[in-house]
């Protein structure tokens, strides 16, 4: 048993104790009596549940490699280019970089990951095998789902459906899509594959929608309607959706509406100057909203640190968020949001939920995603417990 004293746990009284009993948040409250437990004073500190990085690219990542200097263009096709003819060269994807970027995660508090994996003919499933090599070598420290991606298209790229489709057999969780219109350019027959495979495997979606105005418009609407056609609440997911943070109030409210009634997930990274979906608005119609880094050292970008509250942060401070109670919502993206896109059955600060738990030097939620400050305990259910600098 393990009784974090004193603390103040998000969402309960201040001063109250959380004891871990086996793996599992036993009880949460004032002067828990708990004989024989190790004792860890946490007065004064926060403690958070893990945080969900519900969108990320570990595949791709160079991380914890030589720097390798950005030489692409500035269009989304120069990019996707470039990738595709060196990453070979630059041995993408590799196990090796792939852990010590979980190993980075996981030292921040990052207890979940959902991750896009690049699957096409010329890849295969190494990268599905890849990033399960390097999840192998965390020993249970992190929970990672991936999403088989078609990142060099779909119905314009042939053999791309059947290796989706062996991913899924293989047991990867989730299929993705990109941008069915704009990349793809057949969006009705991009959004057939993809429901059709997820229906077949029990699998849920996650699309990438980079396209914006009208079009990125129409196919938000397009996804929720076959989404509640299929009757796949909570399974679908819409990462990026650029075009909500591009429409007036009224549209996005509407298609907010649409999105909450078929119950699909908007994932959002806030990444560049690209638009941010307006947040409060997606909430305030029941939309669940959660958030990640997208691409984390890669060939698409330098950027990235594989940490959750700094990326709250950015995604507070692109949403303008000034309040406190407005800067906790990057947070509720960042934790409960994510826990939700992903579909985990036992998450957060209450009694019978995984002891994965962050305690962080804040008074409160809004100073931890602010500040952003060293982690001083991660705990992840059961046998380990990072402790840095203690
Ligand atoms: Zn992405």
């Amino acid at each position: 048993m393990i009784l974090l004293r004193g603390g103040d746990p998000w969402g309960h009284a201040p001063g109250s104790d959380v004891l871990v009993r086996e793996g599992t948040i036993a009880a949460i409250g004032p002067g828990l009596a708990a004989d024989g437990a190790e004792t860890v004073d946490v007065t004064g500190r926060l403690v958070l549940p893990g945080l969900v990085d519900a969108h990320c690219h570990l595949d791709k990542t160079l991380y914890g490699g030589p720097w390798v200097p950005h030489t692409a263009g500035d269009a989304l096709a120069d990019r996707i280019g470039a990738e595709r003819r060196t990453r070979a060269a630059h041995g993408v994807p590799d196990p090796g970089r792939i852990a010590a970027l979980l190993e980075t995660m996981v030292a921040g508090g990052t207890s979940h990951v959902r991750s896009h994996t690049d699957i096409s003919p010329e890849l295969g499933l190494s990268g599905v095998e890849a990033v399960r090599e390097a999840v192998g070598r965390l020993a249970g420290r992190v929970e990672v789902e991936q999403v088989a991606f078609p990142q060099y298209g779909l119905v314009s790229n042939p053999g791309t459906a059947e290796l989706l489709d062996e991913a899924l057999a293989a047991g990867v969780e989730n299929v993705g899509g990109i941008d069915p219109a704009g990349f793809d350019g057949d969006p009705v027959r991009h959004l057939d594959i993809v429901f059709d495979l997820a229906a077949r495997h029990g699998a849920g979606i996650d699309i990438h929608l980079h396209d914006g105005g009208s079009l990125g418009a129409w196919q938000i609407g397009l996804i929720a309607d076959r989404t509640k056609a299929a009757g796949l609440a909570g399974k679908v997911t819409i990462s990026h959706a650029y075009a909500l943070g591009q429409l007036d109030d009224a549209q996005a409210g509407a298609l907010a509406e649409r999105l909450a009634e078929a119950g699909v997930n908007v994932i959002i990274a806030a990444v560049y100057s690209f638009p941010v979906p307006p947040i409060k608005r997606l909430r305030a119609a029941g939309v669940n909203v959660a958030c990640g880094h997208d691409g984390i050292r890669d060939l698409w970008g330098p950027y990235g640190s594989g940490d959750m509250l700094e990326r709250a942060m950015h995604v507070a401070y692109r949403s303008t968020f000034r309040r406190d109670s407005d800067i906790e919502v990057a947070l509720d993206a960042a934790t409960y949001g994510g826990a939700r896109a992903l579909g985990l059955a036992a998450y957060g600060l209450a009694p019978g939920a995984p002891a994965d738990l962050v305690v962080v030097p804040a008074r409160t939620p809004a100073e931890a995603v602010v500040t952003h400050p060293p982690r001083e305990l991660v705990l992840k259910g059961a046998g380990w417990w990072l402790a840095p600098g203690r």
